[in-house]
Formats: structure tokens, sequence, C-alpha cells
């Protein structure tokens, strides 16, 4: 098998000068191709570790393809609409021209290593970007200049606020004639609360957009159709001309300074500078200080420098992988708290695994500090066991390339760690797990459990809001397809599998219909199973509004052995989405470890249906008040009784049904506003906002996602089922939006919380369950 295409020294710039201007030609030649023993683990220093986050469709696909492209490792353009892209490699990815998972895609720039991960748009698989971001040391967000920040791009931006990720900003499609820079910034202005720092002020407009004047050095980069095949790859560098063109030498003046200032304001370094060697004349400022300043102000997060282009029509993609090497951390200046306790030792955090038929799974891993190698055994700190990695490659899309070693600040494959699922952390030895934790105790930086301070973070899953049945073709397929879902799983924490126990069907719940729709679909073409999907359903979850106890005895005689146990326990509400359970303080010295565990598994199946409609209960704790046993009673009997008694107090304590709720953002003519605002309200949505944009109205509102899913009854395209009752599926709102405004408006919706249901709207929900409705 051939690993790897070819690798190619990137960003190698052979520079011809002319008498007016300069050639730049950025990429490879056709001579230029490296041998991939190339590949070698580069200076930590020059590793950038960045991700592509932005609003679907705004060209976050096309942007990596330009940059794969432009930095020699893809020979054509690839396209999203023929569906020939590098990273969006999944079959369903390419027919429907979204990016699912997000796949890591390593090249070199400017002699810099830059490892990239795609991360998808869609509001379905937020687990990935959260996932993704978890490992990354940098992001750039991708903008359609002609929309400014849109919902989903909010999302994005606030995970990576909580990960403090330094960000740059791309304000792609600058030739569409709508494309509106001013507008663009106030949007990240106003909904990012960012501070968006302009570094380029673009040459022309719309279909005219012809390049970008770089504000640090004031020389102007056009980009002429008809050169070379018209792929972008060269573009000509002019310095400005007072007498050719003195409106934009005026604008760029401007924008230089207000640059400078806005610098100086946030950078008392660059401040002092100004005052103490610029006073005369702040413009004067050499553009390597600038651009120090403005790298300072990215990484302390004080603002996000702003780069415009067009993918697309191959515009301005060199400067922004310039701007990644230039203003984003390599992996040795970003803090990763308790990574320094194992120094040179191995800490990785395996952050993806995906299935391979021919070599299993393979597990994407961040380095954080010492080397990992094939051949070599390594602990899963999370599953405490130990695994043998057989090979190392290095991620390029869809090809991967061997390697012998690589070190901290990387992102690597591994083949062969079979146990390891998404999140784990992954260290060279028990020992060295050992030594570490001593270090960190040593250090007073402590807490409870096995590996306190020394097991990296995870990534949080989110609750899946839709769940329905899945049918293999029969039941000599039910074995396979239980493989294939465990499979899936351990790539996919965002998806759970259980079974009802009433009926025996297998339930899939996951974040959205799309994401159903492609695990139905891969396991069609990964695993050759037909399955059959039932309706798509809400994820409700109770929860209780007050405190109740209860008491239960179970007396039961299996066999020669008489189990007799007698449980008090009070229930009450409490924060968070777990059931936390506690014991009184006698109860805790006296039960023995097994006692409890038995206990907390009683608590746990006990919520796992709950008593209004037998979903999950979440938000409430239990204290465990006193637990009698007779000798010679099994634990498993103590988790029935448990399990019992946690039943009626919970019956006791007033069910209350959560919902999922949504939040909305509908862009729309301001002729259709009123038709939308009524027919919110109708989904029993609350309007938090009405904002203007351009010549559209952008409304922000919170519905429950049950409403959003329907079509308004008796509306021609309703959807229904046999008996008449709607059925759940995301064309609902699509359509009735198309209806309502004629085709003129969007909309995005993104899970906000689970929220408790009025009495009037749980009464209607029960009695639709029950038929009544
Ligand atoms: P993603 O969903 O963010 O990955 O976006 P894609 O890269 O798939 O692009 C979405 C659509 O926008 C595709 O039809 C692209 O051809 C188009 N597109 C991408 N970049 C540009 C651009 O610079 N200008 C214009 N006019 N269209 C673009
Ligand atoms: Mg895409």
């Amino acid at each position: 098998m051939l690993w790897g295409r070819c690798l190619v020294s990137a960003g190698r710039q052979s520079c011809r000068c002319k008498v007016s201007f300069i050639k730049r030609q950025y990429g490879f030649l056709p001579d230029d191709v490296k041998s991939l023993r190339a590949v070698v683990t580069p200076d930590i220093s020059k590793i950038r570790n960045i991700g592509i986050m932005a609003h679907i469709d705004a060209g976050k696909t096309t942007t990596t393809e330009r940059m794969l492209y432009y930095s020699g490792y893809t020979r054509a353009l690839g396209d999203v609409d023929d569906g020939d892209t590098v990273t969006d490699f999944m079959a369903q990815e390419r027919e429907r021209g979204i990016t699912i998972q997000s796949a890591a895609v390593t090249f070199d720039w400017n002699s810099h290593r830059i490892n990239l991960i795609d991360t998808p748009g869609h509001v379905d698989f937020t687990l990935e970007v959260e996932r993704a971001l978890r490992v990354l040391d940098g992001a750039v967000a991708v903008f359609d200049a002609s929309a400014g920040v849109e919902a989903q791009t909010m999302t994005v931006w606030r995970q990576a606020e909580k990960h403090s990720i330094p960000c740059v900003c791309f304000l792609n499609k600058m030739d569409k004639p709508a494309a509106d820079l001013k507008f663009s910034m106030e949007s990240i202005r106003q909904k990012l609360k960012a501070n968006p720092i302009l570094l380029q002020v673009p040459v022309g407009s719309g279909r005219n957009f012809s390049g970008v004047v770089d504000l640090l050095t004031n020389q102007k980069l056009i980009w002429r159709p008809g050169s070379a095949r018209d792929d972008g790859r060269v573009f000509e560098t002019h310095t400005l001309d007072q007498s050719v063109e003195p409106e934009l030498v005026q604008e760029v003046g401007e924008a230089r300074a207000a640059l400078i200032e806005q610098v100086a304001d946030v950078d008392d370094e660059f401040a002092e500078l100004l005052l103490t060697k610029f006073s005369d004349d702040f413009d004067a400022v050499p553009p390597v200080e600038l651009q120090e300043a403005v790298r300072r102000v990215t990484l302390t997060r004080k603002g996000v420098p702003v780069l415009c282009g067009s993918s697309l029509r191959n515009k301005g993609v060199q400067p922004l992988l310039d701007a990644i090497t230039a203003y984003l951390p390599a992996p040795d200046e970003r803090h990763h708290d308790l990574v320094r306790w194992y120094k040179d030792d191995l800490c990785a955090l395996a952050f993806k695994v995906l299935h391979d038929k021919q070599r299993g799974p393979l597990v994407f891993l961040r380095i954080y500090s010492g080397t990992v190698k094939p051949q070599t055994a390594v602990h899963n700190l999370n599953r405490n066991c130990t695994e043998r990695m057989s090979r190392l490659l290095v991620p390029f899309a869809d090809q991967h390339v061997e390697i012998p070693s690589m070190s901290a600040g990387n992102i690597a494959l591994t083949v062969g760690l079979k146990q390891t699922v998404t999140g784990d952390t992954i260290v060279s030895s028990k020992a060295s797990a050992a030594a570490a934790a001593r270090r960190a105790q040593n250090h007073g930086g402590t807490g409870k459990g096995e590996h306190p301070s020394i097991i990296l973070s995870g990534v949080e899953v989110p609750e899946p809001v839709f769940f329905c049945t899945i049918e293999p073709p029969s039941t000599a397929k039910q074995p396979d397809l239980e493989n294939a879902l465990s499979c899936l799983q351990r790539e996919d924490p965002s998806l759970k599998v259980r079974v009802d126990p009433d009926s025996g069907q297998i339930i899939l719940c996951g974040m959205g219909e799309l994401h159903i729709e492609i695990l139905h679909d891969r396991i069609r073409r990964e695993y050759g199973i037909e399955t059959d999907l039932g309706p798509l359903q809400v994820a409700y979850r109770e929860t209780v509004l007050h405190e109740a106890s209860a008491t239960n005895t179970l007396d039961r005689t299996v066999g020669e052995r008489r189990h007799v146990v007698t449980v008090q326990l009070t229930v009450r509400p409490a924060e968070g989405a777990v059931c936390e359970v506690t014991f009184t303080k006698e109860l805790e010295e006296q039960l023995t470890a097994e006692m409890k565990e038995a206990v907390k598994n009683g608590v746990d199946s006990s919520c796992l249906q709950g008593p209004v409609l037998g979903c999950p209960v979440q938000g409430i704790s239990a204290l465990i008040q006193s637990v009698t046993t007779a000798a010679g009673t099994s634990p498993t009997m103590v988790s029935a009784c448990v399990s019992r008694c946690m039943l009626k107090a919970l019956r006791l304590a007033g069910g209350q049904v959560l919902e999922p709720v949504m939040s909305l953002e509908v862009t729309v003519g301001e002729e259709h506003l009123s038709a939308v605002l009524g027919d919110v309200a109708q989904r029993r949505g609350v309007v938090r906002d009405i904002q203007s944009r351009h010549d559209s109205k952008v409304l922000l509102a919170s519905a429950p996602l049950a409403e959003m899913m329907v079509s308004p009854s008796g509306s021609p395209f309703g959807f229904s089922d046999p008996h008449g009752r709607p059925v759940l599926s995301s064309q609902g709102y699509s359509t009735a939006l198309r209806t309502l405004t004629s085709g003129n408006a969007t909309f995005s919706l993104e899970l906000a919380a689970y929220e408790a249901m009025s009495s009037q709207d749980q009464n209607n929900l029960l009695r639709r369950a029950a038929g009544l409705l």
C-alpha cells in the first residue's frame, strides 16, 4: 500500500522581480515533490494546531482545499460543489456537500507544520467541534462576508472562548455583491463581543474584488484573472502609488492609523514603543514591531486579526496562511496545566477514534508531552489498561503517512489501540503516571480519587435530543448490529444506544435527524446491514418539583437463600443534569463499598425511566437514610429494593417533564416578518429580539424543539403518520418557513437548554402519548 501521495516542501516562494511589481508564487512546482522521508517531527515552535470554525456554508471546506493546494499537498483544486474535496472524505459528506467528521490534515507552510482540523458547521455535530477545540492551540473563524456572524459561529466561538483559544477571522466571499466589510466587522464586535483588528483593506468589491492591501506593509496584493490557469497561486505585490490611486491610498492611510491606535490601546508594550520612539510619526513604526504587537494581542485574546478574501475565486488564502503562522500560538505557548507533572514522559489525549476496515480502530492523539513511538506499549489512565501501539501515522486527510516517532505538540494517528475511547488520557506506563501523581501531590495540587490531577479533562458530551428505534433485517443480524453500534459509539460519544426494557427494541439517541440518518447510512455502507429506523421522537426528560421520602422492603427467597432488605431515602430537586447519590454520615461509615455500589446501581436504574413519561430523570439528588439487610442478602437484591423505593419517592415528589428548547434565528425580509412572528407564536415560541440587517430583519427567538419539527396543522405540507399524529422531521420548520415567505428566509436552530414544560403543555403531551389527542 502506498502511504501518502506526496509531501511537498510547502510555502516555497520563488520571487521574480519585475520592473513595476513583484510576482510571488507560493506552492509547489512540478519538480519539488519531496520524498516521504521528509515527514519529520518539526521543532515545537514551528507547529500550529489549528481548527477552522464557521457557520455551515461560510466556506470552511473550500478554504481548507485552497490551503492544501497552495501548500502543495493537492495537485488539483477540489470543489465542494463537485464533491471531490480531500477533507470531506466520507461518502455521505461528498454526497451532501457538508463536513461531518473533523478530518485532520497536516501540511507545511513557510517552514511551519500546520495541523488543521476541519470542524463541521451543522448543529447536529457540536460534539465534533468541541472535541476538535479541546486539542487545538488556535482557530480560524471563516465568515460569509455578506452575512457576518451567523448563529452556529456564535456557538463555536463560545466554545473556543471556553478553551481560551486565540483566533484569526477570515471574511470570505468578498466577491459577492452583498459582501460588506463594515457590517461584518460590526457583527464580530456586537455578536461575538470580540475586538476585531482589521489587517487588510479589500481592493475592489463584489465581482471586481481583486485583492487586498496589507496594512502592516502597505503592500497591495493583486490576483489577476487569467494568470497561471487562474488558480490563484501567483499574485502580484505592488507598492501603493498616490498619483495612480489617491482614494485607496487615503483609505489605507486611515485604516492603518486606526489599526495602530487600536493595537496601542490594548498592548502597553506597543503603546510605550510608539510614545518613546515614534512619537513624531506613528506611521513610521516598522511592520515587524506592529506584527509582534498584533501577535501578543491575539495570544491574549484582547483582539482578533481580521483578513479578507474569496476562497472560491482563489484570492487571499496565502496571506491567511501567513497569518496562521504569524499570529496563532505554537503548542508550547499554551498552558496545559497538569501536563507539567509528566515532565518529559508521554502524556497525550485521544480525541478521536475512527474505525478502519483493514487496520481496526485508528486513534487520533494530541501529544502534550514526551514522545510516542510505534511498536511500544502505552498506558490508558481512564481504562486502567496497557495497550500496544503498532503503527504511527501522520494524518494527511484520507491519506496516512507512516513515521518513526512523534513528539510533544503534534497530532498523530495510531493503529493498535483497541480499548481507547474518545477523551482518554494516554501515558507511557503505570509507573510514569504514579510519578506524575507524586509530583502533583508534592506541589499540593491534589484532589480526591486515584489520579486526581493527572488525567486530562475529556470532552463534554452533549445530551442527545432525539431518539428512534432501529431494527435489524432479521434476529440473526442482531449481534452484527450490536457490534456495529458499539464501534460507532467509540467513535462518537454523542450517540447513545439503549434497549427498551418493555419492547426489547434497540433505541438510538442522537443530536438530530441528520446525525441519526448518517449513522443509519454508515451501518449500511460500512457494516453491510440494512436496518429500519422508527419515527424520530423528541427525547424528553423528567425531574421532580419538591422533596419526598419513601421506604421500601423487599423479602424474597431464591432457592435456599432468603434476602431481606429495607431502604429509606429522600429525593429532592438539585442542580445539574445528573442524579446525585449521598449517604447519611453514619451510613457512609457503616456500608461496605460493595453495598454503596449496589445502592448507586439501584438509583441509576430507577433514573433511566421516570414515573411520568418513562423518560430519563435528571436534576435530582437522593439521600440514602437507612439500609438494613439480613445476613446473606445479595447486592443485586439491595439494588432492586433501592430502585423500587426510588420510584415510590419520585412519584410522591411530583414529576415534571423537561423538554429541549432551541434558540432560533430567522433572517427574513420585512414584508414577511409578521407572518413569521405569528407562526413562531403558534409554536410556543418566545421572541427575544428583532434586529435589522441591510434590508432584512433578524428574528431571535426560542421555541420547543418538538414544535419546530412539525409543519403547522392544516398546511398542505403537514407531516402525519397513518393515525394523523404529527411526524417529526427537520423538514418541518423549513417547509413552513418556505411557504410563509415564498422561500425568502433562512434560519438556524440550536439546542439552548432543557426546560420545564408548563402544566398545560405537559398535560397535552401526556394525553397525546396516551393516544387521547
Ligand atoms: P462549508 O459548509 O463552510 O464547508 O462551506 P463550503 O466550502 O462547502 O462552501 C459552501 C458554498 O459556498 C459552496 O457552494 C462554495 O462554492 C461557496 N463558496 C465558498 N467560498 C466562496 C467564496 O469565496 N465566494 C463565493 N461566492 N462562494 C463561495
Ligand atoms: Mg464543509
